[in-house]
């Protein structure tokens, strides 16, 4: 029998880059990495605290899921937050998800669905490009949810590989104002823009899949119908390659990447407007971005 690496007592169940775990110290490992995010190791700034509201962002996939739950485990007052983007049986299946781990868990879950509050789905909003405009309504849904319920902070499930490869892809465009961006805690830099956060930034999507399995977690197997040959998973399995040949590599490019951040400049002095339309925060002159979508769709 090959036993945990950790404990060197009982049987190991987890191999993660050749390293052996037992069910039990691999979740005490991912709960220790969580734990060091939200404490802002690395970082220097704490993420939340037992004090914070957090809205997680919950799609019903196996990151945020694990995020919720892993959250809840560690004693934070968490709240769900979905948005049924009217994908058929897949916005069917994902919400279905969400709403059973909630009330299992007896915890709290705002839902909108896009259909009711807006009158069309994601398909009607942007049936061309529906990925990019799916990432638009989600940050636009998530912030404004957070900012009217009053939540002091919002948390995404997004993972080391998440973030790698979206540096990566900054990197490859010399994207610089993504990369003065991009970062696991996002101040809010206006009263109605609520501070972002990523507590899974130091695990990896292999290591949230064990964990998810582990805690028997129920999530969405099956692909969004919408998803065309995305970018990201181009970069996710470059990098896998070459951690496979060198591990350790995704933790070292990120976490040197938040050492030589300051390399690409910094945000201050940039204002946000507020939305002609919806008042809420904006990078435009006029109408946001969500209401500019919102309006062409109506054409
Ligand atoms: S695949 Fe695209 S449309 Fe589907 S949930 Fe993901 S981002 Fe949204
Ligand atoms: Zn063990
Ligand atoms: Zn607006």
């Amino acid at each position: 029998m090959k036993t945990c690496k950790r404990c060197r007592k009982k049987r190991a169940d987890v191999v993660l880059s050749g390293v052996r775990f037992c069910s039990s110290c691999f979740i005490e490992y991912f709960e220790k990495q969580v734990q060091r995010a939200i404490n802002g190791e690395k970082l220097g700034v704490q993420m939340f605290s037992k004090d914070d509201r957090i809205l997680v962002a919950v799609s019903g996939g196996k990151d945020s899921m694990s995020l919720w739950n892993v959250l809840n485990d560690l004693g934070y007052e968490t709240c769900g937050f979905h948005i049924d983007l009217g994908i058929d049986e897949y916005s069917e299946a994902s919400r279905r998800v969400v709403e059973n781990f909630a009330a299992s868990k007896n915890l709290d879950l705002i839902v909108v669905d896009l259909r009711k509050e807006y009158g069309r789905s994601l398909f009607e909003l942007a049936a061309r490009d529906a990925c990019s405009a799916c990432g638009l309504v989600k940050r636009y849904l998530m912030n404004k949810v957070a900012h009217e319920e009053n939540f002091s902070v919002l948390a995404t499930g997004h993972t080391l590989d998440d973030e790698c490869a979206t540096l990566l892809g900054n990197l490859t465009r010399w994207n610089l104002e993504f990369l003065r961006r991009q970062h696991p805690v996002l101040e809010s830099t206006h009263p109605k823009l609520v501070r972002k956060v990523k507590p899974l930034f130091r695990v990896t999507d292999e290591e949230t899949a064990a964990y998810a399995r582990i805690k028997q977690l129920n999530y969405v197997r099956e692909k969004c119908p919408l998803a065309r040959g995305a970018t990201s998973l181009s970069y996710k399995n470059a990098l896998n390659e070459l951690e496979r040949r060198h591990p350790g590599l995704k933790k070292a490019f990120y976490l040197g990447f938040l050492r030589n951040k300051a390399l690409f400049g910094s945000d201050e002095g940039f204002e946000l407007k507020e939305c002609e339309a919806c008042g809420m925060p904006t990078a435009n002159v006029g109408r946001c971005a969500f209401c500019k979508l919102l309006e062409r769709s109506e054409q």
